[in-house]
């Protein structure tokens, strides 16, 4: 089923060829018909993760940069969309010479071929491919059988595993493994065979089931993997070698692995326990809400980094995910939720919905001298604070949401105008990696130490230069310039404890052995705090 873990799974299993000197690379594969998943709400998709060429990708994509320390590239991700889009152009460019194009073998070769791109580009010993989706299911059909063919063609040199999950039925109180039977039969249906069972529980698989997956499956019962939750995801790379799955990857695929360094992953996670002094960060959204459940997946690459960040200090970052929504319901519990808290965050969004409730946390935030964090819409939207209550320009506004506003301070640059006029949506923000020269004598500059950074961007509006010396003579400080000096980056407050907000996404760029500097000059603050 989706959310079981696969993303992590396969991201740990890299990690672990990774520490054995292997070079690794990692495709994701989202079924679904969308070209890319950019234009998707993220309530109904969670976070868009961006590479650092551009492309909008699933949240897996994160993950991955996230344990293999690597960037990847849009080399890396496709969708069912994307592929039958090349399918068809090449069609259409008479590439395939007149003959019948079918659904097999022509799809799963351009899979394999996509696969086979990933593979050379990164140089790779092995590459991880994820199938998203679940087994047995019509969407990924032609994976399956791309996996297929990719085994026939070079039987020795592709492994598959099968997650799954192990359900505790508390009625029961027992752990069942008839689910999992189903799927590695639906998995043999499909002419595949499993040669592991990644087994996702609350609990550790026991050596009954073991047994009784063993045999059921045709799977050997070393190869039977334990994989219970875990308090942190980090842990799961330790654990899976506990499990002995790089040693048996790296004998299945007769690879010549050259070490084997696992001690920066158990350092990490005796980090992670040993930080028990808490900070405590409420991050201002609003794409939380699926029917009766509360999901925090549209901010995955922010929680992320904010635990990079406070593990570093050796902090126990403690999360409030805050509704703005509830906010502008509720204007009196914007202080009193506020000042329980050392530092906020006001992350990406798009449109109106919930703006007025982020505003007004920014305004608590700037007054009472509260760290704040702003990523993209979040330094968009302290501008228009600034604007309204300290320069007085009631009605300011970006153009997003109020196209008729008298003080336009974040508006959109022409070639995106006419992107709109089109309605040339798709892949058109200003997407992917961009430099950003950080100012002398500013706290960015001093937080990354670098005169030059890359970060990566995905909006569309960008603030109107147009205001820049008024909102400079009110102490903003625009510490962060494209090199053109055109386009604002990085704004931050004089005389504030830490006021920081950035057009690009910082969250992109955080690992665990590596925190984004913004956020860990963040955590800082919040600590002194
Ligand atoms: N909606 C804003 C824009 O398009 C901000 C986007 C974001 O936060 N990623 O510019």
């Amino acid at each position: 089923m989706s959310g079981v873990g696969k993303g992590v799974s396969v991201a740990s299993m890299g990690a672990l060829l990774k520490a054995r000197g292997l070079k690794v690379t990692a495709v994701k594969i989202d079924p679904y018909l969308n070209v890319d998943p950019g234009t998707l709400n993220p309530t109904e998709h969670g976070e868009v993760f961006v590479t650092k060429d551009g492309l909008e990708t699933d949240q897996d994509i994160g993950n991955y940069e996230r344990f293999l320390d690597e960037d990847l590239s849009r080399v890396n991700y496709m969708t069912s969309g994307s592929i039958f889009q090349t399918i068809i152009n090449r069609e259409r460019a008479m590439g395939y010479h007149g003959k019948t194009v079918e659904w097999v073998p022509d799809v799963p070769n351009e899979i394999i071929s996509r696969i086979k791109t990933a593979a050379n580009d990164a140089d790779a010993d092995v590459t991880l491919v994820e199938i998203g989706g679940t087994v047995g299911e019509y969407q990924n059909l032609l994976y399956l059988e791309a996996c297929r063919m990719m085994h026939l063609e070079s039987p020795k040199d592709v492994l598959l595993a099968l997650v799954s999950y192990l359900p505790v039925p508390g009625n029961l109180g027992e752990m069942k493994t008839k689910p999992t039977q189903y799927a590695a039969r639906s998995l043999n249906a499909a002419g595949l065979q499993p040669d592991f069972i990644i087994c996702r529980s609350a609990f550790p698989i026991d050596e009954p089931r073991k047994r009784k997956l063993s045999i059921s499956c045709n799977v050997a019962a070393e190869d039977v993997i334990a994989a219970p939750d875990v308090e942190s995801i980090y842990a799961v790379p330790v654990k899976f070698e506990e499990e002995g799955v790089g040693d048996r990857i790296v004998s299945k695929l007769g690879l010549k692995a050259p070490k084997k360094d696992g001690k920066h992953w158990r350092d990490l996670i005796k980090n992670i326990k040993s930080s028990t002094k808490p900070i405590k960060i409420g991050v201002v959204g609003k794409y939380f809400s699926t029917g009766d459940f509360t999901l925090s997946d549209a901010y995955l690459s922010v929680l992320e980094a904010i635990k990079h960040a406070a593990w570093a200090i050796r902090r126990k970052p403690e999360i409030v995910w805050l509704n703005s929504e509830d906010f502008e319901k509720n204007p009196g519990t914007v202080a009193t939720t506020l000042k329980k808290l050392d530092g906020i965050i006001i992350p990406g969004g798009f449109g109106a919905r919930g703006i007025e409730g982020k505003l007004m946390a920014m305004k608590y935030a700037r007054e009472h001298k509260l760290p704040y964090l702003g990523l993209c819409y979040g330094m968009q939207l302290g501008l228009i604070e600034i604007a309204r209550d300290v320069l007085g320009w009631k009605d300011a506004n970006t153009t997003e949401i109020d196209p008729n506003t008298s003080h336009p301070v974040i508006h959109l640059m022409d070639e995106q105008q006419k992107k709109m006029e089109d309605k040339n949506y798709g892949g058109t923000m200003r997407l992917g990696e961009y430099p950003c020269v950080l100012k002398k004598g500013s706290k960015a500059r001093a937080l990354y130490d670098l005169e030059i950074v890359r970060e990566r961007h995905r909006h569309r509006y960008e603030a109107n230069p147009e205001y820049r010396k008024e909102f400079e003579k009110v102490g903003v400080v625009f510490s962060g310039m494209s090199p053109d000096e055109k386009l604002a980056e990085i704004i931050e407050l004089k005389n504030h404890s830490f006021f920081m907000a950035s057009q690009f996404h910082p969250e992109l760029t955080s690992r665990p052995f590596r925190p984004n500097p913004l956020f860990l000059g963040f955590a800082k603050a919040a600590a002194k705090r």
